[in-house]
């Protein structure tokens, strides 16, 4: 009886043995026999480079783990920070108004043109012009009515948007009527409106919306 349970138990031993497959180090990659399944490396030198290599490895996630703290403060901070709300949300919007004024021209057949010196693109680049400036008047900073497109450079910048021009170039786009009209309406929208956060940030999510939208227009037609 005795025997025959220590004969049963080694060729238990052995079957266990035998089910221990060969394994891929770890660390060096070279083929090894382990002494029991959840060995992982083949020899002391490399467990010990696997522990280093763990270490290593909690410290960088560690690390990435405060950079995204950090991160999540800054967007929280930023949220309520009015000023950096602005500048996002004019960044946005004069990049969507470039889009559909270009969208503009494109549907009549036109070539774009600037709206306050009448000539076309040239070396020049496009921008947002706002008739009535941005800062001055918070109302229409924002307001299609108050801008389109303009030379970035020799009109926007250089000629503090040609408001003279700019009127010029309004009636000669939308004709007399209209044309007047856009002009009486900013030049009667300029009180100041106090914007908010929630609000600025609304809208961004609006203007990246229509952005998307055009770009993928263009990207249609252009393919
Ligand atoms: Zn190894
Ligand atoms: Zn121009």
């Amino acid at each position: 009886m005795v025997s025959s349970i220590h004969v049963s138990q080694t060729s238990l031993k052995r079957l266990m043995k035998k089910s221990i497959k060969t394994k891929i180090c770890k660390v060096c990659g070279t083929e090894f026999k382990p002494q029991n399944s959840f060995q992982k490396v083949c020899s002391a030198v490399c467990a010990l480079t696997l522990v280093r290599q763990q270490k290593s490895k909690e410290k960088r996630q560690k690390q990435k783990a405060f950079k995204r703290k950090c991160n999540v403060e800054k967007r929280e901070f930023n949220k309520r920070d009015i000023r950096w709300q602005h500048k996002q949300t004019q960044k946005a919007f004069n990049k969507m108004r470039v889009l559909q004024e270009l969208e503009w021209f494109r549907q009549r057949g036109l070539e774009p043109t600037c709206i306050s010196c009448g000539k076309p693109k040239g070396n020049d680049q496009w921008a947002c012009g706002h008739k009535k400036t941005q800062g001055g008047n918070s109302r229409l900073r924002y307001d299609e009515k108050n801008t389109f497109l303009q030379h970035n450079y020799s009109c926007n910048m250089q000629k503090s948007g040609d408001i003279e021009g700019y009127e010029k170039g309004l009636i000669e786009r939308f004709g007399e009527e209209e044309g007047k009209a856009l002009i009486e309406y900013q030049n009667s929208n300029t009180h100041d409106k106090k914007w908010t956060c929630e609000e600025l940030e609304e809208m961004r999510k609006k203007f990246n919306v229509e952005i998307r939208r055009l770009e993928k227009q263009m990207q249609d037609i252009a393919a």
